[in-house]
């Protein structure tokens, strides 16, 4: 194998001491940070980062409520217990497990979130100061455990050809915001791009976030550069795996990410972080 590996649990070790001591600073000085984790029904896609993120939070001192609701819930009675958890002035932060059960209005959630506990980024305002370069906004996590990683491993982003694949809200649109604003030269692929490995192989940085099992190849990769696989997939044997062929993607890139071990680890320290910001700010607001 040539690439190096660039394991999340490293980016996590690293920053977990600073954010245990905010939180303790926080909790001395202002309030014990808390996240409020909103679920309706009971997706097995949820499980396993439920139980990450809670075991994350609580592990630097945020406290964690989940609110768990019947996905059987009426959208006017989810509203309502939805905004009593949004006015709470003891809850510093919400994470919205999405997708939300049909028959409940997500776009109502996402327009009702205060946008200073929306520490994934689903509000429409948040999403806008994001885009409008507002270094103040939430990133979401996803995409903020990306940039975390590349800078924690002193990857140069400025002026580096940075190829994404995918445009979704959540992953590819936000992260290209992100990247911009540290001067990226970005390329945004799709189910319409015409030469998708033609477009990843110009990449010094690769970044697949399509939600397809190991469909990123050697032959999509220079040599070299360095490969940021964002999917979780699960194969037929009911084995997890990336959108990159990670064994034969690991001969050509200089750098690579594992999945599962890379951006998903990193993911809910982002959460954490953003919690500890969204407590601070609070703090310095006065609320
Ligand atoms: P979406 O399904 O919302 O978006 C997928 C994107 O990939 C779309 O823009 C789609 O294009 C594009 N795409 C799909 N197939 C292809 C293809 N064959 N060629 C080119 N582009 C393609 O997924 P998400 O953005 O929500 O998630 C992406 C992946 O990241 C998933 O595997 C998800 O599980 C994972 N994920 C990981 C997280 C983590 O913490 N590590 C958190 C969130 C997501 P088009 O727009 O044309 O349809």
């Amino acid at each position: 194998m040539a690439a190096i590996e660039l394991r999340g649990m490293k980016v996590v070790n690293a920053v977990k001491e600073a954010l245990s001591a905010r939180a303790e600073e926080l909790s001395s000085s202002f309030a014990r940070p808390r996240l409020a984790i909103v679920r309706i029904g009971d997706r097995p896609d949820d499980e396993a980062y439920l139980r990450g993120a809670i075991k994350r939070c609580e592990s630097v001192g945020i406290a964690c409520d989940l609110n768990a609701f019947e996905k059987s819930i009426k959208n006017a009675d989810f509203l309502d217990a939805f905004k009593l958890i949004n006015d709470d002035p003891s809850i510093h932060a919400i994470l919205v497990m999405a997708p939300l059960p049909e028959g409940i209005d997500f776009g109502a959630v996402k327009n009702m979130i205060n946008p200073a506990k929306d520490v994934d980024c689903m509000s429409p305002s948040n999403m806008a100061r994001l885009f409008s370069g507002d270094a103040s906004a939430h990133a979401p996590c996803t995409p903020a455990a990306v940039m975390e990683i590349l800078k924690f491993n002193d990857i140069p982003i400025s002026g580096s050809r940075v190829t994404i694949v995918g445009r979704s809200l959540v992953v590819g649109k936000p992260l290209a915001m992100l990247l911009l604003a540290e001067n990226a030269t970005l390329t945004i692929c799709h189910t319409r791009t015409r030469d998708l490995a033609d477009e990843c192989r110009r990449a010094d940085i690769l970044i697949a976030a399509a939600g397809k099992a190991e469909m990123i190849g050697a032959g999509c990769i220079k040599p070299g550069a360095v490969v940021i696989d964002v999917g979780i997939n699960v194969k037929e044997d009911g084995a997890l795996c990336g959108d990159v062929k990670y064994a034969e993607a690991a001969e050509v890139a200089g750098y690579i990410t594992p999945a599962p071990g890379g951006v998903g680890t990193v993911t809910t320290t982002m959460l954490a972080r953003n919690t500890l910001d969204a407590c601070e700010m609070m703090k310095r607001d006065g609320k």
